[in-house]
C-alpha cells in the first residue's frame, strides 16, 4: 500500500458485456482527507463506489481499503466502511429507529452505543419526530438522510457517499457539509460523488474527474484550475461610471467587455494571461477609470467557473480518446 493511502485502485476494469464501464482506473484516497469524485452523467462513479463497497463481485485490477483486498475479504472491509448508496434499499416497512437498530446490530456496534448515537444523528438531521414512521411513508429527502445516518452510525473509517447531497434541502446540505468537515477532524477519510461542483469545492480537498470510464485527472481545484487555462475575467462595478468605458476592452490582455448590470461589467483577459499580466490589467483599469472621471466601487479578479472547468477537462479527454 502506497505510503499514507487509505483507498488503493489499481487497473480497475468492469465490463458489462462487452461495454467497460470502467476502463482502467489508477486511484489513491489518502487517510484522513475529503476526496470529490465527479463526472458527467454514466461516467462511471457510482460503479467505483459499488466496487469498493463491495457489492459488484466481478471486476478486474485490484481494489484495498487499509490494505484489505476487497475482493478477498468483504467482512472486514465492512466494518471499515459507511456506503450511502444513490438509492439506499431500506425496508420500507420498517420504522426509521427498528431499521437503524438492527443496520446498528449488524455493524457490530453495542446497542447502547446505537441508542445514543441515533438520538444525536435523528436530531441533528431533524427527523426526531419522524423516529416512529414507517420507511415508506418518508418523503425523498426524509430517506435520503436515514441513509447519511446508517453510513454514520458505526463511525467508520472511510465514509464512500454516492451523491449525497442530492435531493436535500439548502440547510440540510450545510449540515451535511459540516458533518464531512466533522469527520475528517476526527481521523474518517471521506468519498464522495458529486454533480454540485460547488459543494464539491467546499469540502473536498482533491476531486478526481472521472470520463467514459477513465480517470481524466485528480488534484486539488487549485492544481486543477492551473491545468486548464480557462479565460479569467475581472468583475468591475462603477459608483459613478467613467465619462467612457471603450479602455475596458483596449489593453494589450483584454478580450472584450460585457456590461452585465447598472455600472457592472465583466471584462474578459486573453487566454493565456497569467496572474502577473491580470494584476497589470486590473491596476490600468483602475488608472484608466480615474482618468475617465469614473468611481469605482469592486474590482477583482473573478472566481474560476467551475461548470467551465471542468467542461474543459472533459472536453480535452475526450478528444484525447477520439481516433484521429
Ligand atoms: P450518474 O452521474 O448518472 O449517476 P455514474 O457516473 O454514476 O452516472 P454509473 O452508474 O457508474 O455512472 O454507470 C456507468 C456506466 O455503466 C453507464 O453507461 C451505465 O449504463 C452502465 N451500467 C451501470 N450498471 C449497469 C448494469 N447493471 N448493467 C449494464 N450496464 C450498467
Amino acid at each position: 500500500m502506497a505510503a499514507g493511502s487509505l483507498v488503493e485502485v489499481r487497473g480497475l476494469r468492469k465490463r458489462y458485456g462487452y461495454y467497460a464501464a470502467l476502463d482502467g482506473i489508477d486511484l489513491d484516497i489518502r487517510e484522513g482527507e475529503v476526496f470529490g469524485y465527479v463526472g458527467p452523467n454514466g461516467a462511471g462513479k457510482t460503479t467505483t463506489l459499488k466496487v469498493m463497497a463491495g457489492l459488484i463481485g466481478k471486476f478486474e485490477g485490484a481494489v484495498a481499503i487499509a490494505g484489505v483486498q476487497v475482493t478477498r475479504d468483504r467482512s472486514e472491509t465492512h466494518a471499515l466502511i459507511g456506503y450511502l448508496p444513490q438509492s439506499a434499499g431500506f425496508q420500507s416497512w420498517r420504522t426509521v429507529e427498528s431499521a437503524l437498530r438492527s443496520l446498528g446490530a449488524l455493524s457490530r456496534v453495542p446497542a447502547s452505543v446505537v441508542e445514543q448515537r441515533m438520538d444525536e444523528l435523528l436530531e441533528r438531521f431533524q427527523l426526531g419526530q419522524a423516529r416512529g414512521r414507517k420507511i415508506r411513508q418518508l418523503s425523498g429527502g426524509m430517506t435520503r438522510k436515514l441513509g447519511l445516518i446508517q453510513a454514520l452510525l458505526h463511525r467508520p473509517r472511510l465514509l464512500i457517499l454516492d451523491e449525497p447531497l442530492e435531493g436535500l434541502d439548502p440547510a440540510s446540505r450545510a449540515l451535511l457539509k459540516e458533518v464531512i468537515r466533522e469527520r475528517q477532524r476526527d481521523g474518517a477519510t471521506v468519498l464522495f460523488s458529486s454533480h454540485i461542483l460547488g459543494d464539491v469545492q467546499d469540502v473536498a480537498d482533491r476531486v478526481g474527474v472521472l470520463c467514459d470510464g477513465k480517470m481524466v485527472t485528480t488534484g486539488s481545484i487549485r492544481e486543477l484550475v492551473a491545468e486548464v487555462d480557462l479565460p479569467l475575467e475581472i468583475g468591475v462595478e462603477f459608483s459613478t461610471p467613467p465619462g467612457q468605458t471603450a479602455f475596458l476592452s483596449e489593453g494589450p490582455a483584454l478580450a472584450g467587455a460585457t456590461q452585465v448590470g447598472r455600472g457592472v461589467w465583466s471584462v474578459r483577459l486573453r487566454e493565456g494571461t497569467g496572474p502577473a499580466a491580470a494584476d497589470d490589467a486590473i491596476h490600468a483599469l483602475v488608472e484608466q477609470t480615474l482618468h475617465h472621471g469614473g468611481r469605482l466601487r469592486r474590482i477583482a479578479a473573478a472566481e474560476p467557473n467551475l461548470d467551465q472547468l471542468f467542461a474543459r477537462l472533459i472536453e480535452r479527454a475526450r478528444a484525447a480518446g477520439r481516433p484521429s
